[in-house]
């Protein structure tokens, strides 16, 4: 057993739990050549646009999934596999370390990131900042934003299914080439699309779930902690438990006996 799964089998977390919704994926997010994909994964998304997708083999996740930061970040610039791309400034990529222990990951963009082109800017950008600081974190060291979807929803509404769907290999390759100890998911999107649970947030907090061998951590998103002060104090004991376990996953493997 690798040190990883020493690791997770202390925290309760092994063996790994596949969401039913990516069962037969591989560890990087690939599906496997002809599975039909969830929702809109198929075929519709396979006659992607992407200039960059053009020409490769395989399937359109499959193709993300083989990606490098520099094609992934330039097929997210021009991405229009779902309608979302119609609407948008500029897709948001994600910001931070790419080599980062944490990872961060909201909704998607509203008014402010479409326009600026970053994750978490004003307002609820600036308590997630003071919420990072909390636990000794700062945005862009250690640590990487990103979101669920990459283009900004009218009205900041949450996302259809089959936008998330869609936008999804792009978030597991994120994940898969940044290779984050722990995943914190900010609100029930980010959960759920996570996850692949409808689950509350207040049923997933407090615990450790498992995406692919990765620990994932759910809290409330920082635009809902602005408009329910109440909540807040869940938060802060959410970040503790996420201090607590990313302090536990650095700490060398227990002897073998
Ligand atoms: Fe592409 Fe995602 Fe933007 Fe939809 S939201 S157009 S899938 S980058």
């Amino acid at each position: 057993m690798s040190r990883r799964e020493l690791i997770l089998q202390e925290l309760g977390l092994w063996p790994v739990w596949v969401p039913r919704s990516r069962a037969g994926a591989a560890p990087d997010g690939t599906l496997p050549s002809g599975t039909p994909a969830e929702g809109t994964r198929g075929a519709t998304l396979d006659a992607a646009p992407e200039a960059l997708l053009e020409g490769a083999p395989g399937s359109r996740a499959e193709r993300i999934a083989r990606m490098d930061w520099p094609a992934l970040k330039e097929a997210v610039r021009t991405c229009t596999a779902c309608p979302l791309h119609a609407g948008r400034k500029q897709a948001v990529f994600g910001v931070g370390d790419e080599r980062a222990d944490w990872l961060f990951v909201g909704e998607g963009p509203g008014a402010e990131e479409d326009a600026r082109g970053e994750p978490f800017v004003g307002q609820a950008g600036r308590l997630l900042d003071n919420m990072l600081a909390a636990i000794g974190l700062q945005r862009g060291r250690d640590v990487y934003i990103g979101n669920i979807l990459k283009c900004r929803p009218p009205g900041n509404r949450v996302p259809e299914p089959s936008e998330a769907a869609a936008c999804e290999p792009f978030l597991l390759r994120q994940i898969a080439l940044s290779k984050p100890r722990l995943i914190v998911a900010l609100g029930k999107t980010a959960a759920s699309n996570l996850l692949g649970t409808d689950a509350s947030i207040g049923s997933l907090r407090g615990r450790l779930h498992d995406l692919r061998g990765t620990p994932v951590l759910v809290t409330y998103h920082p635009a809902y902690l602005l408009r329910n002060l109440a909540d807040k104090s869940k938060a802060w004991e959410d970040l503790c438990l996420a201090r607590e376990t990313m302090q536990r996953l650095k700490a060398p493997a227990p002897a073998p006996r």
